[in-house]
């Protein structure tokens, strides 16, 4: 099975694992227009959306998006998931959860002007762990927008941001290592429904601030 980073398949993201993706899908007869381009744009998430149907999917299972169940039937297997059980690197803040809603996306609705993080769409209840090891910087009820919500200061120098948490479990001060449990999805702040939003911030970095997440 060919291996892609599930990660780098995105809409709006250009990519090499794009292109396998693209292709993956003209080759089972879904026409992308523009080709296998290795842009993720509304052509690719049209054919991707007509795959989903094709398989008897409908809803948020048919929006054009890709998740497990998308790259498993186009035959795909997660390199970073591959070389995460080598490394013992995590490869998700939600054990077993793929980003539902991306980093990047446009929408005037947000302060930034742009979605400022990954959703990962979870019960609440579900763990979120830390990504890499390092410190707990703020862990607390203040979030505003994003209700109950904590910072890791990790190893590389970033801040990774956890919001709307159902729990903390980690206090602020915190020293914690990759892998460990940080809290729980919840649906705390400003939400349509239970989901960790994750940032990935530069050390110290404020609202808006951010790159798409990676570690
Ligand atoms: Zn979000």
């Amino acid at each position: 099975m060919p291996a892609i980073n599930f990660a780098h398949v995105k809409f709006g993201k250009s990519d090499s694992c794009v292109t396998a993706f693209q292709r993956a899908l003209i080759s089972r007869g879904h026409r992308i227009p523009a080709g296998a381009t290795g842009y993720y744009g509304d052509q690719t998430k049209a054919a991707c959306a007509a795959f989903q149907r094709a398989r008897g999917w409908s809803g948020s299972g048919a929006d054009g998006l890709p998740g497990p169940q998308t790259f498993a039937r186009l035959g795909f297997t997660d390199s970073r998931a591959d070389s995460g059980s080598k490394s013992g690197r995590v490869s998700s803040p939600v054990p077993g959860r793929s980003v539902t809603y991306p980093y990047g996306v446009r929408n005037s609705r947000y302060a930034a002007g742009f979605h400022t993080g990954d959703d990962y769409a979870a019960p609440t209840g579900t763990p979120v762990v830390a990504v890499l090891s390092g410190t707990i910087v703020w862990s607390n009820d203040n979030g505003g927008a994003y209700g109950k919500w904590l910072g890791l200061r990790a190893d590389n120098g970033r801040d990774y941001v956890y919001c709307h948490l159902s729990a903390r479990e980690v206090r602020t001060g915190t020293r914690v290592i990759a892998g460990q449990r940080l809290g729980r999805v919840g649906a705390t702040g400003n939400v349509t429904g239970p989901h960790l939003h994750f940032e990935d911030r530069p050390r110290g970095g404020g609202y808006g601030n951010v790159r798409d997440p990676r570690w």
